[in-house]
């Protein structure tokens, strides 16, 4: 994630933060004394007899509910007092069926009531989330639900994840889908481009990917829900409610039941087209700060703050929340858990997850392997900016090695692959800079100890940080920065088109074959362009849609991206379960060539069929030698096709490897 605030934005932050973040909190010194309520029951628990409100506030002396017809306007049908319980929470009781009003807390400190908001465990919220509204859960269930199921998943290393925007896989005229920008948009089938050639949920499932990880889908601020026909874009990484659905993907913000449906109904689609579903999850900052929902209950708790008593900006968004205290990470742990159980999500990423601490990330993972143990939860091991939280605490990349089931992006095989991903003019190993082959090297073992990575030559790392493959997360691009095509324009601007594809199809041939878990960015397989934009967060439609023409345009790329996945799903050698399997099954090949990097999956590694792979990148522009051992090779993919078939036999020690290219074969 990454985003930036406007001049006015920052100054308004920086007016906040010299203003005083606690407001009076009577009887209490330190957050740390804040008292702890362990129940499971924050927030509404509805039945159609009877509504009972429970709400944490223990700084409050008084605390009331009010209730309207409006999701925005109009004045309170009822109101009614909270009731002050043991450990800081109040509560209220309604006997009467609430279903399909709305309404808001609103707690007084000192003299001063604080504004009216929905609470942090709101289930469904009116247009914008300015009020919370009461929904029978179980009527939001669509046909079949009872019958939905996980696709099988047997262990981590199956996965293959493609990273996606709700509103870019069907926004543009050509995708063919009637419901643009919609949930509804990924549980069409039968959509065709002007081509003829299958889009959204089709195409995903032509491609063949494990799992779609979906861009922020919780409510977030920067849409406005009232002027969807602005047709305003935005990544959504500013949370509004974090156990709500964002209004704008669905067909009627107004009605909280409405988003949480068709919600549901996407998740069963991408179900019963065989596809896992996650969550990009962003609890390490709100949206709002001063005037977040949780600042109008326990004015700062939920946030770290600097040494001058302001917000903590770990984020770069202005406020960083505080996963340690007891009930930051209570709210976290349960918003999981409920995505997992209400939603039927597999699969959780952690935005800026170093802004966590370790003991919640593995707190998280406990409590969702507990529901189910396949569910994937992985971060970006880093943080936007400095935080309070000592290094040693934070769920970093290099803590992995301290996290239980947590994985993390790799960052090192990422610009071994591309180049630096913060100098875009810069070549990696695909497009020929040498000097990157350990880091490559470490990419393919994924992240774990090899005794033949030389880790004094990583990139960003100085020792194995994953304990198992599954730990680690290979990719070439994702929704930051450029496009992997545009790195290329930016990177390459010598090379010819077919060269820069050629460059792409490595990136992919690498990524593809790594150990580990494999994630590819949305468009990728069709060379996705942004036109050069390097943070496309709040871009319009026109830069960040998925242009569909481009899969008949580059019907090849696509087609090498598919069959390097079917390649990948049919060879269990590709996806080994354990560091002891890498280091007995995979032996780099030697060589004194720079950017040339080869090695041998041999003894039917992981129970695979074929007894050895041999794989090799060459990054250079000419054509390289390597010693290979000397058998009857098969070639099952080239710099151009993948076929499982064969492509031609080879026999050879001496192979010769062309220019920009990757070689997959099997011994006969
Ligand atoms: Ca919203």
């Amino acid at each position: 994630m990454k985003t930036f605030l406007s001049p006015f934005t920052m100054l308004f932050v920086v007016i906040l933060m010299l203003s005083s973040c606690r407001p009076e909190s009577p009887g209490f010194s330190h957050f740390e004394e804040y008292p702890y309520y362990s129940d499971e029951d924050l927030g509404l628990r509805y039945t159609p007899s009877k509504s009972v409100f429970k709400l944490w506030a223990p700084t409050a002396n008084a605390a009331r509910l009010q209730f309207y017809d409006h999701p925005t306007t109009g004045e309170p049908v009822q109101t009614k007092d909270l009731k002050k319980r043991l450990k800081g929470v109040w509560e209220a009781t309604v006997k009467k069926d609430l279903a399909g009003l709305y309404y808001t807390f609103q707690v007084r400190i000192g003299d001063v009531w604080l504004s009216e908001t929905p609470d942090p465990y709101a289930k469904a919220v009116g247009t914008n989330g300015l009020r919370a509204q009461v929904v029978n859960m179980a009527a939001t269930n669509p046909p079949g639900w009872e019958n939905d199921r996980r696709p099988e998943l047997k262990q981590y290393t199956d996965i293959i994840l493609y990273e996606l925007h709700v509103r870019d896989l069907s926004i543009h005229p050509n995708s063919g889908i009637a419901n643009k920008g919609k949930y509804l948009g990924l549980t069409e089938t039968g959509t065709r481009s002007p081509e003829g050639l299958a889009t959204g949920l089709d195409h995903l499932k032509e491609l063949g990917v494990t799992h779609v990880h979906l861009l922020p889908v919780y409510d977030f601020m920067s849409i406005d829900e009232e002027k969807l026909e602005e047709n305003k874009f935005n990544w959504g990484y500013d949370p509004q409610h974090y156990n709500v659905p964002e209004g704008s993907y669905s067909t009627d913000p107004a009605d909280g039941a409405v988003r949480i449906r068709e919600f549901k109904q996407m998740v069963k689609a991408l179900h019963d087209a065989g596809i896992r579903v996650v969550m990009d999850v962003v609890y390490n900052h709100t949206g709002a700060t001063e005037l977040s929902v949780f600042n109008q209950l326990v004015p700062g708790y939920y946030y770290r703050q600097n040494a001058e008593g302001g917000f903590s900006n770990a984020s770069a968004c202005g406020n960083e929340t505080a996963s340690e205290r007891l009930m930051m990470r209570k709210l976290i742990v349960e918003s999981v858990k409920y995505w997992a159980s209400e939603y039927h999500i597999d699969g959780f990423r952690f935005d800026l997850m170093g802004i966590h601490d370790i003991e919640t990330m593995n707190l998280v993972s406990a409590e969702l392997r507990k529901l189910h143990p396949s569910i994937y939860i992985y971060g970006e091991g880093w943080t936007g900016g400095d935080s309070p939280l000592p290094a040693e605490q934070r769920a970093l990349k290099h803590n992995v090695l301290q996290l239980d089931h947590v994985a993390a992006f790799s960052d090192d095989v990422r610009d071994a692959i591309k180049g630096h991903v913060f100098h875009p003019e810069r070549k990696g190993f695909v497009s020929g800079l040498e000097g990157l082959e350990e880091s490559l090297k470490f990419g393919i073992v994924a992240s774990t100890r090899h005794p033949q990575v030389d880790y004094s030559k990583i990139n960003y790392s100085e020792a194995p940080w994953a304990k198992n493959p599954a730990q680690a997360i290979a990719y070439a691009s994702c929704h930051d920065n450029h496009t992997l095509w545009d790195r290329f324009l930016e990177s390459c601007p010598e090379a010819s088109e077919a060269e820069r594809i050629q460059m792409n199809k490595l990136a992919a041939a690498i990524v593809l074959t790594c150990q580990g878990v494999p994630f590819v960015h949305a468009g990728e397989e069709m060379l996705r362009t942004k036109f050069g934009a390097e943070n496309s967060y709040n871009l319009p439609d026109s830069i960040n849609r998925l242009d569909w023409s481009r899969k008949a345009r580059y019907t090849d790329v696509f087609e090498y991206y598919k069959g390097l996945i079917a390649l990948r799903k049919s060879r269990p050698a590709f996806r080994l379960t354990s560091e002891e399997l890498i280091q007995k099954h995979l032996r780099f090949l030697d060589t004194d060539e720079p950017n040339l990097v080869g090695y041998l999956l041999s003894d039917h590694a992981g129970g695979d069929e074929w007894k050895e792979i041999l794989v090799v990148f060459n990054g250079n522009a000419t054509a390289k030698t390597i010693a290979v051992p000397d058998r009857d090779w098969l070639m099952v993919a080239d710099a151009h096709t993948v076929n499982p078939e064969g492509l031609g036999v080879i026999k050879t020690a001496t192979l010769q490897v062309p220019g920009r290219s990757a070689m997959i074969l099997k011994s006969i």
